[in-house]
């Protein structure tokens, strides 16, 4: 059974996560209940490093937000959604599910942490929002999650990653956001392939060090 202590060092522990993901002392208020007086005097000792500015109001900047916000947004709120089904609490599905985007997406990232809070605020109808406005669907044609205003019915009009691969032959700002990875050489493959035969053949027993086959992005000697 945790102890009044064990469930401050965990609401301490958050709000340590959110302030480092770069959330604003409202956001931290409103996920971990910690009064704004003690977030500023715990997080902000530098009052010049308190972030600023208008916050996020995602339900009206979404839909007319570009194709590239709109695909970020998707893949922060289909990851937060996934999470959330899986059980985790809101808190620390929003850390989380934000750390994986950071991941998953080229920086700089799109998504602020302050806007993955309000899109998830949105998303769940909690912290600011008082009733969801946005849902997760997957799109008929390719089958991506996408967020859409709640009760839309799933259509390819509507699906950002669709619209991606339609622009991606003319668009040079779709290029750089989604780089191709280049196929592995099939050849490196056949070479490694040949060493291992080499080294059955040359018999179990036998210790002679075969050179090791070399796989695409491991380090080269120059
Ligand atoms: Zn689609």
């Amino acid at each position: 059974m945790p102890t009044r202590a064990d469930r401050h060092l965990r609401t301490v522990r958050l709000a340590k996560d959110c302030s480092e993901l770069g959330a604003r002392i409202r956001t931290i208020h409103c996920i971990t209940g910690l009064p704004p007086r003690e977030i500023q005097r715990l997080f902000f000792n530098d009052p010049q490093a308190i972030p600023r500015g208008r916050p996020p109001d995602s339900p009206e900047w979404y839909h007319s937000a570009n194709l590239l916000y709109r695909t970020d947004a998707s893949i922060f709120s289909a990851i937060y959604r996934r999470l959330r089904h899986a059980g985790f609490g809101a808190g620390e599905t929003l850390v989380g599910a934000y750390r994986h985007y950071q991941m998953v997406c080229q920086a700089p990232n799109r998504i602020s942490f302050d806007r993955a809070f309000d899109l998830a605020s949105h998303t769940d109808g909690i912290w600011i929002a008082k009733s969801p406005s946005f849902e997760v669907v997957t799109c008929p044609a390719c089958a991506s999650e996408f967020l859409t205003a709640l009760g839309t019915i799933p259509k390819t009009e509507g699906c950002p990653f669709c619209k991606v691969v339609q622009r991606y032959g003319n668009d040079p700002r779709v290029q750089t956001s989604f780089p191709t990875h280049p196929l592995p050489d099939p050849t490196v493959f056949q070479h490694g392939m040949a060493m291992l035969r080499w080294k059955k053949e040359s018999g179990a027993n036998d210790n002679r060090e075969a050179p090791l086959p070399s796989f695409p992005g491991d380090m080269q000697d120059k």
